[in-house]
């Protein structure tokens, strides 16, 4: 065995090395650009500049990729709407302009009024509601139904209510200790 096939044995070796890095640091650079763009081009352009210009290339990819994958950007943006209900949610007395919650009945700084509690089921409802929304009790008191126009469904529901309003206030004595 002469000098020269150790020769272009070892040159054979390091040729398929470089190679088989060339190939990956291509894949790698598709892949990672899929996960980033969804555009076709941009994926085969990235795929390109690395296999033409080899490491440089891919310096010049990582500097130009976009910032965020695309689970990143999904996930930022569900971030983002989260955070904006939040905003919408925290709400302000009109009286006093303090932040309150959507079910409070009261304001606690200012004591205006903001809800009423419904006589059938106790939820919270709006002051402009005729009917409630959660057991569709038509709701007592308001501007809609004066006591006098009181139909028998609705004094039937009242009854329920002063029933219920028994039942719920029972136990809250025994647990205070
Ligand atoms: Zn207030
Ligand atoms: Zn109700």
């Amino acid at each position: 065995m002469d000098i020269w096939s150790i020769v272009l044995a070892v040159l054979a070796f390091i040729g398929a090395v470089l190679a088989a890095f060339w190939l990956t640091l291509i894949v790698w650079t598709f892949r990672d650009m899929r996960s980033r763009s969804r555009d076709i081009f941009a994926q085969i352009l990235a795929a390109m500049v690395v296999a033409v210009l080899n490491l440089p290339g891919l310096v010049i990819y990582i500097l130009m990729r976009p910032k965020e994958t695309l689970a990143e950007a999904y996930e930022r943006s569900l971030e983002e709407e989260a955070l904006l209900q939040g905003i919408e949610e925290s709400l302000a007395c009109p009286g006093c302009g303090n932040r309150i919650q959507a079910d409070f009945v009261v304001c606690p700084t200012c004591h205006t009024k903001l809800k009423k509690p419904c006589q059938n089921c106790g939820h919270a409802l709006n002051l402009r509601w005729s009917v409630c929304p959660y057991c569709s009790a038509p709701v007592l008191g308001g501007a809609q139904l004066q006591p006098t126009e009181a139909t028998p469904a609705a004094t039937g529901f009242r009854r329920t209510a002063q029933r219920a309003e028994e039942v719920s206030e029972a136990p809250v004595g025994p647990t205070e200790t």
